[in-house]
């Protein structure tokens, strides 16, 4: 184990974990960020941000990311491309794994984000960016006047389909069987939208035109009559669901019942000098500027920290 106790750790690289990065370094705390398994978040996987303040012509989030860690860097803020493997959060400093390495520090920001759950399709990864999306706030935009594709039979699908109907000139909400999770309030909601048309027990088989680079259609196949038809389309959304990348710390911190970590006051989570940010723990709002804000929260409860624990 190396000797060096640090500051603060921080647990991810995406725009949450950037901004606790530029605080803290700004404080003088020497971070250390980790980069975790998606560099950069989800933030990395869009193309042109256009509600982010400050950015009135948008700006593309892989842009936007690299733009942040700069800022940091320029600050002092180190970074190691590496994944917690387990944090031992009994002893004090704590104690975080890192392939072999184990790093000590006084206090933790976990800013691991959530991962979209994607469909796990070849052609759909490819035409992530283009046309196939996970986030009807970041991209509906895009398709306006289009023809889109919703996926999924819970509250995400249902508030992402009513959402894209401010630009779609259709939208159809495909999903796996014909019995829904959404709440009965959005079902109905969405149901009774006059630009979302529901398509029961349907799965998508693929996603085409990957050599256009561009979504035109699906490839769709009905599971009670096996039917299997070409289904044009301008856009694929996902809204199928979230995973809070916070698995390690099940049974050290509270996580809600979809894994999600709980704090108060914003950002404490039950140990003191560890704080989540983001959207490993937000499960409502998701939105870059949220995060960042979190994630400035994060860093200036770790400043009060240290000061009241004397370092
Ligand atoms: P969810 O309730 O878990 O629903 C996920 C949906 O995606 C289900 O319909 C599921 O189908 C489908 N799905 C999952 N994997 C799939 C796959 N591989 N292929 C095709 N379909 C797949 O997730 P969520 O909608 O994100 O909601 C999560 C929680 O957040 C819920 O508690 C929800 O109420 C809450 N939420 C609330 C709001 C709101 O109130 N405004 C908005 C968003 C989310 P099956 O049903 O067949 O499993």
């Amino acid at each position: 184990m190396a000797d060096e106790i640090r500051d603060v750790v921080i647990m991810g690289s995406g725009c949450s974990g950037l901004t606790a990065a530029i605080y803290s370094a700004r404080a003088k705390l020497r971070p250390l960020v980790l980069e975790g398994h998606e560099p950069g978040g989800q933030l990395s996987m869009t193309t042109l941000v256009e509600n982010f303040p400050g950015w009135p012509d948008g700006i593309q989030g892989p842009v936007l990311i690299e733009n942040m860690r700069k800022q940091a860097e320029r600050f002092g803020a180190e970074f190691r491309v590496g994944h917690v493997d387990a944090a031992d959060l009994t002893q004090r400093p704590f104690v975080l794994t890192v392939g072999r390495e184990q790093i000590r520090t006084r206090t933790i920001i976990i800013a691991s984000g959530a991962s979209a759950r994607w469909l796990g399709l070849p052609s759909e990864h490819a035409l992530i960016g283009h046309g196939v999306s996970s986030c009807a706030t970041c991209d509906g935009f895009f398709f306006s006047g289009k023809e889109i594709a919703v996926i999924g039979g819970g509250d995400s699908a249902m508030e992402e389909a009513l959402f894209l109907t401010r630009f779609a000139s259709k939208v159809t909400l495909i999903h796996r069987r014909d019995a829904f999770r959404a709440s009965k309030i959005m079902l109905d909601r969405a149901k009774a939208h006059e630009k979302i048309h529901f398509m029961p027990d349907t799965v998508v088989e693929e996603v085409m035109d990957v050599q256009a680079k561009e979504v035109t259609a699906l490839k769709l196949r009905n599971v009670l009559t096996g039917k299997v038809w070409d289904f044009p389309t301008s856009a694929m959304f996902l809204g199928i669901g979230h995973t809070p990348n916070a698995a390690m710390f099940h049974e050290t911190l509270e996580t809600d019942d979809d894994g999600y970590l709980k704090t108060r006051d914003y950002v404490h989570t039950g140990v003191p000098g560890v704080y989540a940010c983001g959207d490993v723990a937000d499960r409502r709002y998701r939105q870059a500027i949220t995060a960042s804000g979190t994630g400035c929260m994060a860093a200036i409860e770790v400043e009060k920290y240290l000061e009241e624990t004397g370092h």
